[in-house]
């Protein structure tokens, strides 16, 4: 690599080795965010769950205390019913023994919350005794419940579907138990009603939203009660509903998020079935509420998170950018160094070298003189100067022009300098076609040769001149040789003027030859002899 070249640090490279900073920067900013979303996500998808459960855990309580409820309401009417079956059995229907009974009822009504009526049937439907304050002649054979007792021997309870009271024109349900004659034929049927708004102001004290629902049904799914109240439900079948499905399929107790089939909402359902009795309780919250608290905080989350999430994307991008920034100023910075370090190199060659010729310049020529001279004379080594000018250049110049002149020199230049063995020889542009040659270390022998040498070389270049009597273009040289006695400094001047001396004697006698101090010393007194 030549001194001039530029010693350049590839861009590329710099860039490759400051680019994962950035991939590390983003790569962490993504994993950041990835965690913080997955963490949000997580925490909203347990704080869901454990909504869903805990309402679960209050819909089942609230299932179980309602069922228990209305068993024991069943319970307290079969329990009167039962008495007044026994009173009827075993004291029969004289005019005091249904006095007595009659009042005994009115008393049983008026006790028990529960009860709404109580009434005895003769087998033929026909109202025998009631706690209604003025009965009233009816029939009752047509009922659901009294034909069932007509056609079943069975004793038990019998829980009837809900029905319009004739007495009241309230919903009732009725619950009943058969009558029969010491023969075992039948005597008639002995019913107790419960007022069906009784369940409606007990269902209503209850909590479930406003869109929450609970269910009072008998467990061949035909409805007894349903909060909120829809009359035309009353006594419908919902067998084929999903909560009978969930009953059918799950067994008498159990929670499903199921669609209502009525009015087409999502709810959690918990269902019980009464155990002894043929009754079953649901009670449901709509999901869209259990969840709405937890949608409102999800929701509150998520923005927060998208809002930390956008302010880190942010500062991270700043910080990608500024990366990139630094990089880029890095690299500038790089590159304006080489160019100022080529710059240098240029400079240094401009100021030590001549234009023209490319050699060292005249500056650089008595920078290196005084050093040398300075060593040679501290070390006492030798130290030659040579010369050279171009013979008859002035007319070289007439006649081919400037610009050959030029070229001339140029080759002359590049002759000289090629024609030195030693890498401290130098050779340099002095003036116009003189040139200057610096050899350390040789003495007068070894310069003339130099000298002599050089001289052939020019002339065995061959440039055409035809104003040269050596009809080609040729140097004359002046070598003089400084070697420093002890205490002897060395001066600059003098030692210039004689190397210019003896040119000048080259070029009188006869010019294409080379003078040095030699010729002097082999001819003190003889005119001088130059080879
Ligand atoms: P001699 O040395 O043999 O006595 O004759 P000369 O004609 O060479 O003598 P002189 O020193 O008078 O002439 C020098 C000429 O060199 C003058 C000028 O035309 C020419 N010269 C000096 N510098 C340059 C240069 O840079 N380019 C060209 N083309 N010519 C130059
Ligand atoms: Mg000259
Ligand atoms: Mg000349």
């Amino acid at each position: 690599m030549t001194p001039s070249e530029p010693v350049h640090t590839p861009i590329t490279s710099l860039r490759a080795k400051k680019r994962p900073a950035v991939r590390y920067a983003i790569l962490v900013l993504a994993l950041f965010c990835s965690l913080l979303a997955a963490a949000q996500a997580w925490s909203a998808w347990s704080a869901r769950q454990s909504r869903l459960a805990e309402t679960t855990a209050a819909t089942s309580n609230m299932a179980r205390a309602l069922a228990a409820q209305a068993e024991s309401a069943v319970r307290i009417v079969d329990t009167v019913l039962s008495s007044v079956a026994e009173h009827v059995e075993h004291n029969g229907l004289s005019a005091a023994s249904t006095e007595r009974l009659r009042s005994h009822m009115r008393d049983m009504v008026a006790s028990t919350k529960e009860l709404h009526g109580l009434f005895v049937y003769g087998p033929d439907g026909s109202w025998l005794v009631t706690s209604l304050d003025q009965p009233i002649a009816r029939n009752n054979a047509d009922r659901e419940y009294f034909q069932y007792h007509q056609k079943n021997k069975d004793r038990g309870l019998h829980i009837g579907t809900p029905i319009r009271s004739r007495s009241s024109g309230q919903w009732i349900l009725p619950i009943s138990r058969r009558l029969d004659k010491p023969d075992g034929s039948f005597a008639g049927v002995a019913l107790g009603t419960i007022q069906i708004n009784y369940f409606a102001d007990l269902y209503d004290s209850f909590d479930v939203g406003k869109e929450g629902v609970i269910l009072l049904a008998h467990d061949n799914g035909v409805v007894i009660y349903r909060r909120p109240f829809l009359e035309k439900l009353i006594g419908q079948n919902v067998a084929s509903g999903p909560i009978f499905q969930t009953y059918r399929a799950q067994g008498p107790a159990g929670t499903a998020m199921l669609r209502s089939k009525i009015d087409g909402v999502v709810r959690l359902y918990s269902y019980r079935h009464l155990g002894s009795l043929p009754l079953l309780v649901a009670t449901a919250q709509a999901k869209d509420e259990i969840l709405a608290e937890w949608q409102q905080s999800t929701l509150l989350m998520a923005g927060g998170t998208t809002l930390i999430v956008v302010l880190l994307i942010g500062v991270g991008a700043r910080l990608v950018r500024q990366i990139i920034i630094r990089d880029q100023l890095e690299d500038e910075l790089v590159i304006a160094k080489e160019d100022l370090q080529e710059r240098n190199q240029e400079l240094t060659v401009l100021a030590t070298n001549d234009g023209l010729t490319g050699i060292a310049n005249r500056r650089h020529f008595e920078d290196v003189f005084r050093v040398e001279l300075k060593r040679a004379a501290r070390t006492g080594a030798p130290l030659s100067l040579v010369l050279v000018d171009i013979d008859f250049f002035k007319k070289y110049n007439d006649r081919y022009g400037h610009v050959a002149g030029d070229a001339c020199l140029r080759q002359v230049a590049a002759t000289l300098r090629d024609g030195l063995a030693r890498p401290t020889d130098l050779a340099a542009r002095y003036g116009g076609e003189e040139f200057a040659i610096l050899l350390p270390g040789t003495g007068a022998v070894g310069a003339r040769y130099v000298a002599e040498r050089l001289r052939l070389a020019i002339f065995e270049l061959g440039i055409e001149h035809a104003d040269n009597p050596a009809g080609t273009a040729t140097i004359s040289a002046g070598a003089a040789t400084f070697h420093a006695s002890p205490g002897e400094t060395g001066d600059r001047i003098a030692f210039i003027t004689r190397a210019d001396v003896l040119l000048y004697r080259a070029k009188d006698t006869g010019r294409n030859r080379v003078c040095s101090d030699l010729d002097n010393a082999e001819s003190a007194d003889a005119p001088s002899f130059c080879i």
